[in-house]
């Protein structure tokens, strides 16, 4: 097992091996986006690139640890299929928006993924991330893929809608804008609660009529996401 620090896994093959032995990670399609996306490319410390735990990308945030990557997947795989469109709010080191593209352009489907982060300076890295994990052919259809500096807790209205909407941080509530961009069928994976305490990860299904609702799939701990000026949903 090389998920914790006593033996340490030399590629992201065993890495994904280690993730599906110990149970983490069930869905066949997540794991092969898994096996396409090499962690270590997105990360600031490649030695620890395939531990299971989060790792500060600075500025204050972290890329997110590997089983919580997976979980978000896993919760929205059935929106993530090939063709599908994607968001992924607070992308950080661009790893769950790669991971994302992987599943909805499998097979050369014209898919799309697009990630939003609110420091700006994580942007142009996330993207040389991505280059230098051998994608730079999605960096040149910008239509269908792109990471972008701006509040993802507004969204990103000229891409939308959205089968699939990840927030990789905490929200105080749930921005009115993501319910508004998620197509009909859709899925929102959101970590809703304060800073400092308990927080939850909600799934918010918009069904083909545009009904809504809302679960709790389980407790979690996130940096947190910004909503300054943003319409809550509730
Ligand atoms: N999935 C990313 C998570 C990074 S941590 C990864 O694993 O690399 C969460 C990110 O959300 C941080 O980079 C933080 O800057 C960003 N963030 C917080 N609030 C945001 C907002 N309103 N809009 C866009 N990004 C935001």
């Amino acid at each position: 097992m090389c998920l914790k620090s006593a033996m340490r896994c030399s590629t992201n093959d065993q890495f994904v091996d280690s993730l599906v032995r110990a149970g983490l990670c069930k869905n066949k399609r997540v794991e092969s986006a898994l096996r396409s996306v090499d962690r270590s490319k997105f990360v600031r410390d490649p030695e620890t690139a395939y531990l299971d735990r989060p790792q500060s990308i600075g500025h204050g945030v972290t890329i997110s640890a590997p089983h919580m990557h997976v979980v978000c997947l896993e919760i929205l795989e059935p929106f993530l299929e090939p063709g599908m469109r994607a968001l992924d709010c607070g992308s950080g080191s661009g790893y769950l928006t790669a991971a994302m593209m992987a599943m909805v352009s499998e097979g050369g489907s014209p898919g799309g993924a697009f990630g939003i982060e609110c420091v700006e300076a994580l942007v142009p890295w996330s993207m040389q991330n991505v280059a230098n994990d051998n994608k730079i052919q999605w960096l040149e259809d910008t239509e269908n893929f792109d990471l972008v500096h701006g509040d993802g807790s507004k969204g990103f209205a000229n891409r939308a809608p959205f089968n699939s909407i990840h927030v990789g941080a905490a929200a105080p509530h749930i921005p009115k804008p993501l319910i508004d961009q998620l197509a009909s069928p859709g899925r929102l994976v959101i970590p809703v609660g304060p800073q400092h305490g308990a927080q939850e990860l909600i799934i918010v299904d918009k069904a083909s009529d545009s009904s809504i609702t809302k679960r709790r799939a389980m407790d979690v701990r996130y940096v947190p996401f910004h909503m300054k000026g943003t319409e809550v949903y509730e």
